[in-house]
């Protein structure tokens, strides 16, 4: 049976939403992605959402007892019982720890490899959508209509507070000190498979899905 527990690793800006969105459809498992659990409650203005506001504006990771409590009620939903993919956790090494100790085996860690050239270049002209979360990129895949979501027609796409330059900077040392320690745990593991982040979308899906079986 193909691999259904999957999680995403890499860089910000590696693609990794992106691929663990097209992944879930394909696969039809759970998208889990912190960051967007984090903004959902940002959004409806939770306690949680104001606590982790502070952190995410600055490019710095949310403490984490906080996202490790919202990852285990996550996994308890019926819907992941089957597979899911986790996109943007664990990224400390206590993260991945917890995660052992919530009884997870990952079947697959997907590492993408993409260089930190490249990482700023992508980072450096997202938009956002603040109604859906919609992401698209001033240059590698502007919206149809100038400021305009595609998804959900909301006008006034914007760059997020940590795709601003210094939040973009503290978030790749953030990923090199803190998450980048775990491409040598999962390898250890032997879970890890290295994925070529450089490639279009659509050759990263390819390439994920043949690895997969
Ligand atoms: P992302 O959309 O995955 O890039 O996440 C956006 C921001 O949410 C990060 O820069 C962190 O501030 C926070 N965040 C998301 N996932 C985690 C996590 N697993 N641990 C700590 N902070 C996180």
């Amino acid at each position: 049976m193909a691999k259904r527990k999957l999680m995403m690793l890499g860089p910000p800006g590696a693609g990794k939403g992106t691929q663990a969105k097209r992944l879930g459809l394909i696969l039809d498992v759970a998208h889990i992605s912190t960051g967007d659990m984090l903004r959902d409650a940002r959004r409806a203005g939770t306690s949680l959402g104001v606590e982790a506001a502070r952190y995410m504006d600055a490019g710095e990771l949310v403490p984490d007892a906080v996202v490790i409590g919202i990852v285990a009620e996550r996994l308890k939903s019926s819907d992941v019982a089957d597979g899911f993919i986790l996109d943007g956790f664990p990224r400390t090494r206590e993260q991945a720890e917890a995660l052992r100790g919530m009884g997870v085996e990952l079947d697959a860690v997907l590492n993408i490899v993409v260089s930190e050239e490249e990482v700023v270049r992508r980072l450096g002209g997202r938009l956002s959508c603040g109604n859906c979360g919609a992401v698209f990129h001033r240059e590698f895949n502007p919206p149809k209509e100038r400021g305009v979501c595609d998804s959900c027609g909301q006008v006034g796409l914007f760059v997020r507070e940590d795709d601003q330059p210094d939040a973009i900077r503290q978030r790749l040392v953030s990923y090199e000190a803190k998450t980048s320690p775990l491409v040598r745990f999962y390898r250890e593991l032997g879970t890890l498979e290295d994925v070529d982040g450089s490639l279009e979308p659509s050759e990263v899906e390819a390439n994920i899905l043949a690895g997969l079986g």
